[in-house]
């Protein structure tokens, strides 16, 4: 993510003025800028750093390691696509232990975020922990203070023998300043802890997707692609593999950052029940829940309250679709097992299955609620069976599903 923020900062402050500088390549030396191509990163933008070179934003190239051959494989679902490294991380299941080195509490709190939101996945192969003693350590986080380069912090892809990427750079220079608040620092801690367990940029086909600048990049040699099975349908963007990402924002894992990672390192290869998390938006009085963590980015206006429940993203054994209606008129989503809970009323739309859940309690549910309030015309669906204690405005509307405790 070195572009995330950083090069961001850098491109945006640009962008008023003149075209984006960001093609730095002139002084690369052209047998350089071949054996990057040859490895299939993008030629653009490379800037020299400490003794390799950083591509593609936040991909760190040793000097020796450009004499290599790297290929990539596709983990295709639907429109989007995820890609990953040949080189994985392996001797699963497996605990990866970070440490902090020589920075501050912030960083430590970020990096402690950034491993909560992967431990949330439960993806059964893979988990991470903090450690405090640098000898015990499989991925080190250092600083280094470069207010110039456009890099906010680098990190590079697991080794042949199945081990994490060691390091990750992060630019003191860039984090903690007025535009950069700790979640997002445990965002880009979060984006190069995806490159050190293999994952490549989402948009790596083309990056100005997410950082407005950088186009197609080359294709890299020997690209296989893989289906993930299962497809929910909905809005997908905002994964927390782009290349880049805007100054302050908290990106997170989408429902397909979840299937891909759950894909890898998840016995079975199919995602654990998954955390729902609510958002209201108090201007259309809307309260709304999705397992993708982006839904204040791609929704502006909803606020992120918490995590809710879990459901599964496929259909297991029992599971019955739960589906997603919006009335954009009255500002209202409606979550229903029920394919014509709207039938006969007008202003809805159907956003397609956004989880699978049970109709009956089964061991280990717990009921979902729904309440509604006509004046707001908002209807909320929680764990609370005592929400009207807080909100009287609202009806008991009944038992909606059953889903697992967050
Ligand atoms: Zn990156």
């Amino acid at each position: 993510m070195g572009i995330m923020g950083g090069a961001s900062l850098f491109m945006y402050s640009c962008k008023k003025n003149d075209a984006p500088k960001q093609n730095q390549t002139k002084e690369i030396p052209q047998e350089v800028l071949t054996a990057i191509k040859n490895q299939g990163f993008s030629t653009n933008g490379v800037v020299r750093f400490k003794d390799g070179y950083v591509v593609e934003g936040d991909i760190f190239l040793t000097d020796s390691s450009l004499a290599k051959k790297a290929t990539f494989t596709t983990l295709k679902r639907g429109e989007t696509e995820q890609y990953r490294t040949t080189q994985l991380v392996t001797n699963l299941p497996r605990t990866i232990k970070v440490y902090v080195s020589g920075l501050g509490t912030d960083y430590v709190n970020a990096t402690n975020d950034a491993i909560q939101r992967y431990n949330d996945l439960r993806l059964g192969g893979l988990t991470f922990t903090r450690v405090t003693n640098s000898t015990d350590a499989d991925i080190t986080i250092s600083g280094f203070y470069d207010p110039y380069t456009p890099v906010n912090a680098s990190s590079g892809f697991p080794t042949a023998n199945g081990n994490p990427y060691s390091s990750i750079s992060v630019n003191t220079a860039r984090f903690f300043q007025s535009n950069t608040p700790g979640y997002w620092a445990a965002s880009v801690i979060q984006h190069e802890l995806g490159h050190c367990i293999g994952m490549r940029h989402t948009d790596y086909m083309n990056r100005a997707f997410s950082c407005g600048f950088g186009g197609a990049e080359s294709d890299p040699n020997n690209v296989g692609a893989i289906y993930i099975p299962n497809t929910l349908t909905g809005v997908e963007s905002e994964s927390w593999m782009l290349a880049c990402m805007p100054d302050g924002i908290s990106r997170s894992f989408t429902v397909y950052d979840i299937f891909a990672l759950s894909y890898l390192y998840t016995p079975g290869q199919v995602p654990t029940p998954q955390l729902f998390h609510e958002w209201y938006n108090g201007g259309k009085k809307d309260h709304t829940l999705s397992a993708n963590t982006n839904i204040q980015n791609l929704f502006p206006g909803f606020n992120y309250i918490g995590a809710s429940h879990r459901v599964y993203l496929t259909n297991v054994s029992g599971t019955v679709p739960l589906y997603q209606f919006y009335n954009g008129s009255s500002g209202d989503h409606l979550l229903s097992t029920d394919i014509n809970a709207t039938a006969g009323y007008s202003g809805w739309q159907f956003d397609g299955t956004v989880a699978y859940v049970y109709n009956t309690q089964v061991a280990g549910t717990i009921p979902i609620y729904c309440y509604y309030d006509l004046a707001a015309t908002d209807r909320v669906f929680t764990t609370d069976p005592n929400f009207r204690n807080q909100w009287p405005s609202y009806a008991y509307y009944g038992i909606a599903y059953y889903a697992f405790p967050k």
